[in-house]
């Protein structure tokens, strides 16, 4: 941080949640390899090093990776010119391997069409190759000072706080960089980014926040709610109790398909599907009453679907029906070049895949 801008930041900002993030960080910022001293001007290499780098990866596991790759390919253009496997080999580790490949085909874009310059803009940096939004806003605010609003999920965790955002995630993504987008101070954008993920990784933690150390404890309304590790607000994972069911596959001589149209409320309403059990945590038993009486024989394997609260496993029953039989009440056939067109949800297309094969 320089001398103008801290004057830049100025009075007018007194008081407010970025005052106080930068005031602290000014004191306890982190020391990390990648980062710049107080004064110096960031390094755009070493800034999209670390970040490529520290994408699913804890700091500590990438410090010593970030400190050979530095020191062997101490420019873009030294890595750009490396043979992509001494890249692979040096990732080696760090896991997620096409970040490793991404990085290399990102030197090579730097290198080819910026002249070895990282470019200085939003637009220009998400064009690379590996660079994503939360990328190339970390490297436009950090390396070149730009106000763009960068949200980890040390960020999610400080502004869903601080503004008791009750509205899940992932959804809540796009609320949260409009308010850090308001909240950051745009003469120091990058140490506001820097700042909030210190204070997230630091002091707001998940589990038991230093609220009593925090520096904008005054401003938050979890912490005056006392509901601080209420947020952030995360939707509920897919999971649920397992339910089991069967499903009877019945297909006339001429391909026709026998099914009917599940009821318009509730799950799947509407959609067209093919007989079977209900689906409970219990299971079908051993011998489903099936639609029709027919000879069905039972399929080996299992059709497994996933809901969004619940996984399901299916049994499937398959017979041959004659030409004649009638559909019984609430049933209809469809024509087997209709079968392709119906509104089948995918879990009776899995169905229908596994007991005809083409
Ligand atoms: S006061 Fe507590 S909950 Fe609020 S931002 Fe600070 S550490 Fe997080």
């Amino acid at each position: 941080m320089t001398v103008a801008s801290l004057a830049r930041s100025g009075p007018q900002a007194e008081g407010s949640p970025a005052a106080a993030l930068l005031a602290w960080y000014d004191r306890h910022r982190r020391r990390l390899p990648w980062r710049a001293l107080p004064g110096e001007t960031a390094d755009p290499y070493r800034v999209w090093l670390s970040e490529i780098m520290l994408q699913q990866t804890t700091v500590k596991a990438v410090a010593p990776y970030f400190a050979a790759f530095l020191a062997r390919w101490p420019s873009v253009e030294d890595l750009a010119a490396s043979p992509v496997e001494e890249v692979m080999k040096a990732w080696a580790g760090l896991g997620y391997y096409s970040r490793a490949r991404n990085l290399h085909a990102c030197a090579i874009a730097v290198v080819e069409r910026h002249g070895g310059r990282f470019p200085a803009d939003l637009a220009g940096l998400r064009a690379l190759p590996g660079v994503g939004d939360y990328t190339a806003a970390a490297i436009a605010s950090i390396a070149f000072d730009i106000p763009a609003a960068v949200v980890d999920g040390n960020v999610e965790r400080v502004v869903t706080r601080l503004e008791v955002i009750d509205a899940p995630l992932p959804g809540a993504k796009p609320a949260i960089r409009a308010r850090v987008a308001a909240l950051l101070d745009p003469a120091r954008p990058g140490d506001f980014a820097q700042a909030t993920m210190d204070l997230g990784a630091t002091i707001c933690t998940p589990k038991k926040p230093a609220c009593a150390l925090c520096p904008v404890r005054p401003f938050c309304a979890a912490a005056a709610a006392g509901t601080q590790e209420a947020y952030p607000v995360k939707a509920a994972k897919r999971g649920g109790v397992l339910r089991r069911g069967a499903a009877f596959v019945v297909r006339r001589a001429d391909g026709a398909l026998l099914v009917r149209t599940r009821p318009p409320k509730g799950l799947l309403g509407g959609m067209t599907e093919i007989p079977g059990t209900d689906w409970t945590a219990e299971g079908p038993g051993r011998d489903p009453a099936p639609p029709v009486a027919l000879a069905f024989t039972r399929l080996p394997g299992m059709v497994s679907h996933v809901f969004t609260h619940f996984p399901l496993e299916l049994t499937v029953f398959r017979a041959g029906a004659p030409q004649g039989l009638a559909a019984p009440d609430g049933y209809r056939w469809i024509a087997a070049a209709e079968i392709e067109g119906e509104a089948f949800p995918t879990v009776f297309r899995k169905v229908i895949a596994h007991a005809l094969p083409t």
